[in-house]
């Protein structure tokens, strides 16, 4: 019922009060054009599983090292930039509006819409999804597979509840503890992801212990590949 009203509200507020750039404040849109422009694109000289930068395209040797279980990253903004501002707004401010701007930004050109058999997004516990009201990857996911034309199932994949959420942990070492075991398949849906090239999507990859997480799980269900969309990528180092 609250998750309705807000939605009344804010529908209402838009009407009320014209949109304006959540990164720059112009009015117009909730995301500017000059914004967007300014948002730089994940460069293709970057480790195919992990998004850090290397001299041509390839795997990084910490991901040969700790033998990922992602098969591949799509990146597609750096999350220091206008998009990551839009991003933060979208999940943490409720600026639910900002979901078809983002949806539509993933950059589908750099994908291998083969290469997938369907999407799923990364899981929100049921707890706080009843507090936030929407799992952000959820509704972005969505959009991407209607880019895409691929299923979606927002049913397969449940996460366990972690008490600290994964940005307040304060290192890259203490986000694989965390996440370790936060993933399951439900056992109704194991035939969806059985043989199955799966394509998961989040909003933001850091350390990418999230989505190895995930990917991990879904391996062990007997999904054949896993990839990962994500809209922004935050470069590990910022974290050290
Ligand atoms: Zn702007
Ligand atoms: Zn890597």
């Amino acid at each position: 019922m609250i998750t309705v009203l807000r939605q009344i509200t804010t529908s209402a507020l838009n009407l009320v009060f014209p949109q304006s750039c959540v990164h720059c404040g112009k009015d117009g849109s909730l995301l500017c054009d000059l914004c967007i422009r300014d948002s730089t694109a994940v460069s293709k000289d970057v480790c195919r599983k992990c998004a850090e930068p290397l001299a041509k395209p390839g795997t990084c040797t910490r991901c040969v090292i700790d033998g990922s279980s992602l098969d591949r990253l799509y990146g597609s903004f750096l999350y220091e930039t206008p998009v990551g501002t839009a991003v933060r707004a979208f999940k943490f401010d409720d600026v639910r509006a900002l979901a078809g701007v983002l949806g539509g930004m993933f950059n589908v050109e750099s994908m291998n819409r083969s290469e997938a058999d369907l999407i799923l997004p990364v899981p929100m516990h049921k707890s706080r999804l009843r507090s936030r009201g929407y799992n952000q990857s959820e509704i972005l996911g969505r959009k991407l597979s209607r880019r895409m034309g691929l299923e979606f199932h927002s049913d397969v994949l449940i996460r366990a509840e972690n008490t600290v959420p994964q940005s307040e942990q304060p290192t890259a070492a203490a986000r694989k503890t965390a996440i370790q075991g936060a993933f399951s398949v439900d056992t109704r849906h194991e035939s969806v992801v059985l043989g199955k090239r799966v394509l998961l999507v989040d909003d933001v990859f850091t350390t990418g212990s999230t989505v190895q997480a995930a990917a991990s799980v879904l391996k062990a269900a007997g999904a054949s590949w896993v990839g990962a969309a994500v809209l922004t990528v935050q470069p590990i180092e910022s974290l050290k």
